[in-house]
């Protein structure tokens, strides 16, 4: 199964992808982690995406969808993919449906998360997540059970995005609403559209999410 998380910044396209991955063993395609860890890791990659990503603007089609053509390439091919934050353009919903024919892969659903995006910016200006594995926690809705200590691994760093601030979220809303959003109509077309609303507890968009994949 292949499937596309579409949704604003804070949407909790990542929440639910990492869900899915635990529970079907699916492998989560998040360009924005595949471009921080390149960013880390100061390929050349990295080096021209770091300034894009903190002004909240998008990175270059062509990097991008090199990225995901090159994950898919490392997956097993009965491997399900969570395309997170990607596509993001027309041109990269184009380049997907290229890469994925070319491994003989096809979407089956694309979800939307719905969200009012006033509610996003306190959601996103909040969150940080454990160091060693990723775990997200948030200020005010998600607290680690002892204070400082990750309840998943136990690690004790906590990192926070640089571009999770008011300024960025806001510039990354608008790069949404201008070149993300129109891509829904390419899909819908196809039937292949299905809505959650994201603003409900996050165990029920999950359950939202496995009814739609059941479906
Ligand atoms: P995300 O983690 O998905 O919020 O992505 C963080 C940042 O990485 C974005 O604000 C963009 O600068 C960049 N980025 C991630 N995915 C894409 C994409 N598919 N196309 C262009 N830029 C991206």
């Amino acid at each position: 199964m292949n499937i596309i998380l579409l949704g604003p910044p804070g949407a909790g396209k990542g929440t639910q992808a990492q869900r899915l991955v635990e529970a079907h063993g699916m492998r989560q395609l998040s360009t924005g982690d595949m471009l921080r860890a390149a960013v880390k890791a100061g390929t050349p990659v990295g080096l021209q995406a770091k300034a894009v990503m903190e002004r909240g603007e998008l990175v270059s089609d062509e990097i991008v969808s090199a990225l995901i053509g090159e994950e898919l390439d490392g997956m097993g091919p009965t491997t399900g993919a969570i395309f997170d934050g990607y596509p993001r353009t027309a041109a990269q919903a184009a380049a997907l449906d290229a890469i994925l024919d070319a491994r003989g892969r096809t979407l089956d659903h694309v979800i939307e998360l719905e969200v009012d995006e006033d509610a996003l910016v306190e959601r996103i200006c909040g969150r940080f997540t454990c160091a060693n594995c990723g775990k997200g926690y948030h200020d005010a809705f998600e607290q680690p059970r002892e204070p400082g200590v990750c309840d998943k691994c136990g690690a004790r760093e906590f990192k926070r995005r640089p571009d999770d601030n008011e300024a960025t979220v806001r510039t990354r809303m608008a790069e949404y609403r201008a070149k993300t959003a129109p891509i829904l109509p390419i899909y819908d077309q196809r039937g292949i559209v299905a809505r959650v609303n994201g603003m409900a507890d996050i165990d029920h968009v999950t359950a939202a999410i496995e009814r739609i994949m059941a479906g």
